[in-house]
């Protein structure tokens, strides 16, 4: 079996369209949709995802200022920051780009975002309210990227059974919650696997959806793979390719052409989960301002 190509560039090209339309409607009834995404400091791959994010919002017409604080911003000034921007009647979603620069404390940022503002789905109060299952909520992108895509394969979680490795609190932990609950396109059992599960292998070939995000190149071989197992693979790793003008290559945690052979869909890296988590960070803006156009 050659598995299929989730191809995430194209759905999430399909989503973006989605939101350009919803934000002409919402700006043509008197409200523009507005992002503010923070960049402090100067940390290259930060700068990457800022430049990607705010580019993503303007083909979308959503307003996208530019928010470049320095590094050696105050914890109290960066506060205060945050403060205005809950406060601007134009923004409607607010995301601080993590990591922050020492000695800024992450968890006190994210929790003076407004909840209503944080289309990262960060906060706590948007974490319980998700994970009581209340789908107003704001999801965090990663998460509901995979389960988009899920849907426009046509796959659903019900009754099957889903591996998820990694047990961040930005992908692993919020997608083996999300899939889990008694909701549509979900209602999977679902097994979060980490470090220290014992032998990888035999609780992957348990998965007819296999999720990975643990962040080590190539770590699921085929071996570890159930036949016919829908993978999804978040990982992204550098690994050094002279043959390449930068000298490296993006690949995921999983070793794609091996794996491709078993699996019946698969995504590729790059190219598969990437696009989608700003695709769905759109999405959260434009129902942020959609409450508050409301
Ligand atoms: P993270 O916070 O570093 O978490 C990694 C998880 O993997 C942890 O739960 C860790 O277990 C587990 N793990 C590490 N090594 C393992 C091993 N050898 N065997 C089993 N489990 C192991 O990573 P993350 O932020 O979730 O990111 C994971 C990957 O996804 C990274 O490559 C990242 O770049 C990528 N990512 C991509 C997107 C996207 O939009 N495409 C978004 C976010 C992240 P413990 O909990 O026991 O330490």
């Amino acid at each position: 079996m050659t598995a299929e190509l989730i191809d995430g560039k194209q759905i999430a090209s399909e989503i973006r369209a989605e939101v350009a339309e919803s934000a002409l409607d919402l700006t043509e009834r008197g409200t523009r949709p507005g992002l503010a995404a923070v960049l402090v400091g100067d940390d290259p791959a930060s700068q990457v995802y800022v430049r990607m994010k705010k580019r993503a919002c303007e083909e979308a017409g959503i307003y996208a200022p530019d928010m470049h604080l320095p590094a050696d911003i105050s914890q109290s000034e960066l506060l205060d920051r945050v403060e205005q921007l809950n406060e601007d009647p134009k923004i409607h979603g607010i995301l601080v780009q993590l990591p922050l620069p020492d000695p800024l404390d992450e968890a006190e940022v994210m929790l003076r975002v407004r909840p209503e503002k944080d289309v990262d789905g960060f906060h706590p109060v948007n974490v319980g309210r998700m994970v009581s299952g209340d789908m107003d909520a704001f999801r965090p992108a990663t998460p509901a990227g995979i389960q988009e895509l899920l849907k426009r394969i046509d796959c659903d979680p019900q009754g099957k059974h889903v591996v998820v490795m990694g047990r961040s609190n930005i992908v692993g932990r919020p997608v083996a919650e999300i899939l889990s609950q008694k909701q549509p396109w979900a209602n999977a059992t679902v097994t979060l696997a980490h470090s220290r599960t014992h032998d990888m292998g035999e609780i992957g070939r348990l998965g007819d959806i296999l999720i990975v995000a643990i962040g080590r190149a190539d770590f699921v071989t085929p071996d570890m793979v159930k036949p016919g197992a829908v993978v999804i693979d978040v990982g992204v790793n550098r690994v050094d390719d002279p043959t390449r003008e930068k000298g490296y290559r993006l690949v995921g945690d999983v070793e794609f052409d091996g794996v491709r052979e078993v699996a019946s869909w698969i995504t590729p890296v790059p190219g598969g989960v990437g696009p989608m988590t700003i695709a769905m960070l759109l999405k959260n803006t434009i129902k942020a301002a959609g409450r508050f156009a409301a």
